[in-house]
């Protein structure tokens, strides 16, 4: 199959380098000259180019940009397509995105792969990114089944693990699971950093260990990720922070007042929760 990838970034690299692995020939697209002449010096893609014109000859193409550029890089990119040419998107955001595509291309599937790290772009992309990590699609009643059954197929071959959705569905689930622990761990470090006393505050940056490092892994990654996530799914994020903010506040409750068997209560439940999310997850 011939594969195209709009942003050789994080994971329109990483799905590069794992589509050629599988025979597949993979043609990129990338914002910048020296991006595409680095991802075929790479091995991330057989073919590169800034212009769009590229992917003519592609029969499924992941548009893998910013969610920012999502919309507009369809609208540039339709000129060059057939009506058999699927695309898919790998936004973090669903709704908007679905409801900003769909319109433009009706062979679209809306798509999410649940994968990441903390870096970003070409260097940082890497083979096996979504092995055993949940790919969500969102079909909506215009999809067509055989592409959605076409890119569950390749999803499938990254060894992700692929469940379906409303694309509404999806950015409330994202936003308790991905896009309120960016907020909660990025106050989390800033709240550290407000220690007035430059010793204390000195000797809290040693001391930190694997718990400081588990739990501000990902408000210490990509501040435009971040950005973007809190722009494009913004009711549901300010839903989930207004609940977090309630549970901080039961919890100051007990500290303060010295509820003891309360906040023993509120963490041994917490403890019996944790594996719902988390079990499913292999290393
Ligand atoms: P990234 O590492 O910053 O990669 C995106 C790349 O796209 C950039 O490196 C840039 O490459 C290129 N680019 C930017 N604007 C472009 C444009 N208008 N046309 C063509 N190429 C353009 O970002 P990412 O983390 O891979 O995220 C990409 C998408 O995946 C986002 O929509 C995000 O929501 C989604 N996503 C991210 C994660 C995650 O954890 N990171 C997980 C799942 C899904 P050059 O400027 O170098 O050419």
């Amino acid at each position: 199959m011939k594969i195209g990838i709009v942003g050789l970034g994080l994971i329109g690299g990483s799905m590069g380098l794992d589509f050629r692995s599988h025979q597949h020939t993979v043609l990129g697209v990338s914002r910048q000259q020296t991006t595409c002449e680095q991802a075929i010096a790479r091995g991330v893609v057989d073919e590169a180019s800034p212009d769009l014109s590229l992917l003519a000859a592609a029969d499924v193409i992941f548009l893998c940009t910013p969610l920012h550029a999502l919309a507009a890089t369809t609208a540039a990119l339709v000129p060059y397509l057939s009506t058999a040419t699927i695309l898919t998107d790998v936004g973090s955001v669903k709704q908007p995105i679905v409801e900003a595509i769909e319109p433009q291309w009706s062979n679209f599937v809306g798509g999410h792969p649940m994968a990441g790290t903390t870096e970003s772009g070409l260097d940082a992309a890497q083979p096996d990114l979504f092995v055993n990590r949940a790919y969500v699609l969102t079909p909506t009643e215009a999809t067509p089944a055989e592409s959605l059954e076409t890119v569950a197929h390749l999803a499938r071959s990254l060894q992700s693990q692929v469940y379906y959705c409303q694309p509404a569905e999806h950015d409330r689930a994202v936003a308790w699971i991905s896009h309120l622990p960016v907020m909660v761990s990025a106050s989390l470090i800033a709240a550290c950093q407000s220690e007035l006393d430059p010793d204390v505050l000195n000797l809290a940056q040693t001391f930190a260990s694997s718990g400081f490092r588990d739990t501000s892994r990902v408000g210490g990654g990509n501040p435009e990720l971040g950005l973007m996530m809190a722009q494009y799914n913004r009711p549901c994020l300010v839903r989930s922070l207004q609940a977090y903010r309630s549970q901080l506040n039961q919890i100051i409750e007990c500290v303060e007042g010295e509820k003891w068997s309360d906040l023993e209560q509120l963490l041994s439940q917490t403890s019996r929760d944790r594996p719902k999310f988390v079990d499913n997850l292999q290393k």
